[in-house]
């Protein structure tokens, strides 16, 4: 038997094609699955449970299908979607995990996340993320109305493209490249803090396995990939794993 794992599929009414490969993959491999976890940005944007968005229905109901059959599956909130609550989460059948959170697949201690907080050269985002992981300001947040909540996430993917394109700014892709990816000192403290020799994470839309020595320990950092063109699903069991792409 296998543990899915997904993330990014950054998932909205732009790209259908997508969110019906995201689908036909939970239906066809996630009701089979040891289990299923989704390690954040299932959603482009998310503000508030009470969006009755299509997108999010179609979603609710594909998860909710696997969840009945007996199949966990966790959810690790993104940046996009950081503001995913219990009651979607129950409507849709799926335990919200926390940020991170170690599991243990098949005897092994292993760390999951987003994959944000490891990016700590970005310390314009990380401000940012600290502003909205706090409890005062989503409460705040999600007692405006639902117009003002679509009005302020647009804003904030408008704002989050400038801040990208500047870092691009005079071609200097270098820079782009580092602070966009993750600051490999807070990758070594983070395998350091929690003792264990395997992570696994998204957001940098970078699909890779590293493999990095840290003292006597080699340690192993899984990334998955982003749902843009394909789709992006790491296979684990108790052989081992398989980072794979899956054709829409
Ligand atoms: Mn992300």
């Amino acid at each position: 038997m296998t543990t899915l794992f997904i993330s990014d599929l950054h998932l909205d009414s732009s790209r259908p094609a997508i969110t019906e490969l995201f689908g036909q993959f939970v239906r066809r491999e996630g009701k089979s699955a040891d289990a299923l976890y989704v390690l954040g940005d299932l959603f482009e944007a998310w503000v508030g449970d009470d969006d009755p968005s299509e997108v999010g229905a179609y979603v609710a109901s594909a998860l909710r299908e696997v969840a009945d059959g007996g199949v966990p599956v966790y959810f690790i909130r993104g940046n996009r979607d950081f503001l995913v609550g219990q009651d979607y989460a129950a409507h849709a059948g799926f335990r919200i995990l926390s940020d991170p959170a170690v599991v243990v697949l098949y005897g092994k201690p292993t760390l999951l996340l987003h994959g944000d907080l490891l990016c700590t050269d970005d310390v314009a985002y990380q401000a940012f993320r600290t502003q909205t992981r706090n409890p005062d300001w989503q409460a705040q947040f999600l007692s405006q109305p639902l117009q003002a909540r679509l009005a302020f996430a647009a804003q904030a993917r408008a704002a989050s493209r400038a801040h990208q394109a500047k870092l691009r700014e005079g071609g200097n892709d270098v820079r782009f490249e580092t602070v966009t990816d993750v600051t490999p000192a807070t990758v070594e403290a983070t395998f350091a803090r929690f003792g264990i020799d395997t992570m696994i994470h998204g957001h940098t839309h970078r699909p890779a396995v590293h493999t990095l020595r840290l003292g006597e320990r080699e340690c192993t950092r899984i990334v998955l990939g982003d749902w843009y063109e394909q789709g992006s699903v790491l296979r684990v069991d108790a052989d081992g794993y398989r980072l794979e792409s899956l054709q829409a």
